[in-house]
């Protein structure tokens, strides 16, 4: 499959790992664009409500039928409920609604926010949401040099920085330095060409696993910020 597709898929199997205990139920997406990944979030059984959000309204309104319920969802219904919501609103603004939500999905997002966004993010997401994981997809510059004349270039007019893997891991352990009950592990998708494996996957991932026995703040000051465009209830069983 397409690279953007076995992203989606990769981000389905950790929400699936027999892992988490647990399992997560209610899931963010920050960055949602144009809600692509809705269907596999759907295929995962123990999910029961999602928050797509990204900042730009028209992208997520036009798109929004796409988290509807399909004729197939009425003729198969689910064993466990689903509630979508999608939304307006910045990953760099704290919405009261997304407190306690079990795991947080950022995929291709943080390349293209400014530096001083990106550390709100780390404020919204590890400090305020704290879920038990959050996932994290970005290029990694390091295979630009497989991609023939993206040599000092990004990948997309609007990045505002490609990282290297040195530089994601750089990033990754200042988020642990400040938000120690997390541990990370380092992954990517979308394997080399058979020679050129030093340059690692043409997307890096981290996921940030809450240590099992850090209790959360459970009441944190906030309002309900972010507008709702759309809402759906998938048909159960
Ligand atoms: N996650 C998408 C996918 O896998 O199909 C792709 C993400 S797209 C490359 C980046 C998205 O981030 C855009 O839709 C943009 O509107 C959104 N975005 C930019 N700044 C944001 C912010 N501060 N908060 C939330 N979303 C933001």
């Amino acid at each position: 499959p397409p690279l953007y597709r076995q992203r989606y898929e990769t981000v389905r199997e950790i929400l699936k790992d027999e892992r988490w205990c647990p399992p997560p139920a209610t899931v963010v997406e920050f960055g949602c664009a144009e809600l692509a990944m809705f269907p596999y979030f759907k295929q995962v059984s123990h999910i029961t409500k999602v928050f797509m959000v990204d900042i730009d309204f028209n992208l997520v309104d036009y798109y929004s039928c796409r988290t509807a319920p399909l004729t197939c969802d009425y003729l198969t219904p689910r064993e466990n409920p689903l509630h979508v919501e999608v939304m307006c609103g910045s990953v760099a603004d704290c919405d009261a609604r997304m407190q306690g939500a079990n795991a947080v999905v950022c995929i291709e997002l943080i390349e293209h926010l400014e530096l001083d966004i990106v550390e709100k993010l780390e404020k919204t997401i590890f400090g305020f949401i704290e879920p038990e994981i959050a996932i994290f997809t970005t290029p990694n510059s390091d295979f630009n040099v497989l991609l023939n004349g993206m040599q000092g270039k990004f990948r997309h007019w609007d990045h505002k920085f490609e990282w290297s893997r040195r530089e994601f891991t750089d990033w990754t352990n200042k988020v642990l330095s400040q938000y120690p009950q997390y541990r990370v592990e380092i992954s990517g998708v979308g394997l080399p060409p058979e020679g050129s494996e030093e340059v690692g996957h043409c997307s890096q991932l981290a996921l940030f696993v809450r240590n099992s026995d850090y209790i959360p703040v459970s009441t944190k000051d906030a309002q309900e910020i972010y507008t709702t465009c759309r809402t759906y209830d998938h048909p159960t069983k």
